[in-house]
């Protein structure tokens, strides 16, 4: 895509008036990553969102609220009780990509090998909007519809997490050809064990299907069984049934199912291996 200018902002207000000023030819811009892959007629004016303080972890009553244009170099380098989000980090992509892109362009514009969205709909995340006024929506509302959600002037400021604690556990599953290549079939897990039983479960699947999305009958199907590979792995096989998987890469669309299907019970597995301890 090609750019003829560059603003810089020094504030939210600032760059929504930008934003609303400019219309659609204004390329709202964190990391600028997704300019790789798109392809517009006209020229854009990219508008800088990294000055707007909106960079920062933070934690209150139970969980983490993290700024839009957090780099994904700082979930990965985070360290605090509870939080998980640096073992999705540690699995995206490169060293470089992770320096410079952000949750925030993450989630805005999902493409189907978006790690993120897999990991906040496990997690079930609230997304913050600013637009005239700020609206809190699941990251399933939100997920479901970004682009049309955001329009001119309308920003993502914070994502916020639970942090992960006692009695619960999450995994993240991700299978690619190289380190550094898309991802071809990614899973997130979080559940909650009582004894030897998943008492709740919500997990989220990615990359071999056609867009990041929530699989809430693998949660039903999870919920009050017993904590073991076998009774993960016929939840998975029933709740999964009627997916549309799609192979990537030279991978079938069968072969794509049941590495999905590994791949997800593998993050079940590792969620209550760690809601164990
Ligand atoms: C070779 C390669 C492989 C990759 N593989 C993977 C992979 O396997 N998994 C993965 O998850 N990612 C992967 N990525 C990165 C991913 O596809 C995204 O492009 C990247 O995460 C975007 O982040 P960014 O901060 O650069 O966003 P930008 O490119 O700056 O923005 C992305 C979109 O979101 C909008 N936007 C950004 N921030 C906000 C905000 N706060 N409010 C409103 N709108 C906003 C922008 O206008 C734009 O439309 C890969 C990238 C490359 C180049």
């Amino acid at each position: 895509m090609k750019l003829c200018d560059f603003v810089i902002p020094a504030d939210i207000d600032e760059a929504r008036a930008r934003l609303r000023e400019l219309g659609d030819a204004a390329f709202p811009t964190a990391g600028g990553v997704s300019l790789h892959f798109l392809r517009f007629a006209e020229p854009k004016t990219a508008v800088d969102l990294t000055r707007l303080g909106l960079s920062g972890i933070s934690r209150d009553n139970g969980r983490f609220t993290i700024g839009a244009t957090t780099p994904v170099c700082d979930l990965q380098k985070h360290v605090a009780e509870g939080w998980v989000l640096d073992r999705v980090a540690r699995r995206f992509v490169t060293q470089q990509i992770r320096n410079i892109s952000t949750l925030g362009g993450n989630i805005c514009r999902v493409f189907w090998w978006s790690d993120f969205p897999v990991a906040l709909l496990a997690l079930d995340a609230s997304v913050a909007v600013r637009g005239e006024s700020e609206t809190v929506l699941s990251a399933e509302e939100f997920l479901a519809r970004p682009l049309k959600l955001l329009k001119p002037g309308t920003l993502v400021v914070a994502i916020d997490i639970p942090a992960v604690e006692s009695g619960a556990g999450f995994g993240y599953g991700k299978e690619t050809r190289v380190g550094s290549s898309f991802s071809l079939a990614t899973a997130a897990a979080c559940v909650v064990v009582e004894g030897n039983r998943i008492k709740q479960a919500r997990v989220a699947a990615g990359a071999s299907l056609s867009m990041p999305q929530l699989l809430p009958a693998v949660g039903e199907k999870l919920a009050g069984e017993t904590a073991d590979r076998e009774a993960i792995e016929k939840a998975v096989a029933t709740g999964t049934e009627g997916l549309a998987w799609k192979g990537r890469e030279g991978m079938s669309d069968p072969y794509a199912a049941e590495l999905s299907r590994i791949i997800i019970a593998d993050a079940i597995t590792d969620a209550v291996a760690e809601a164990r301890t």
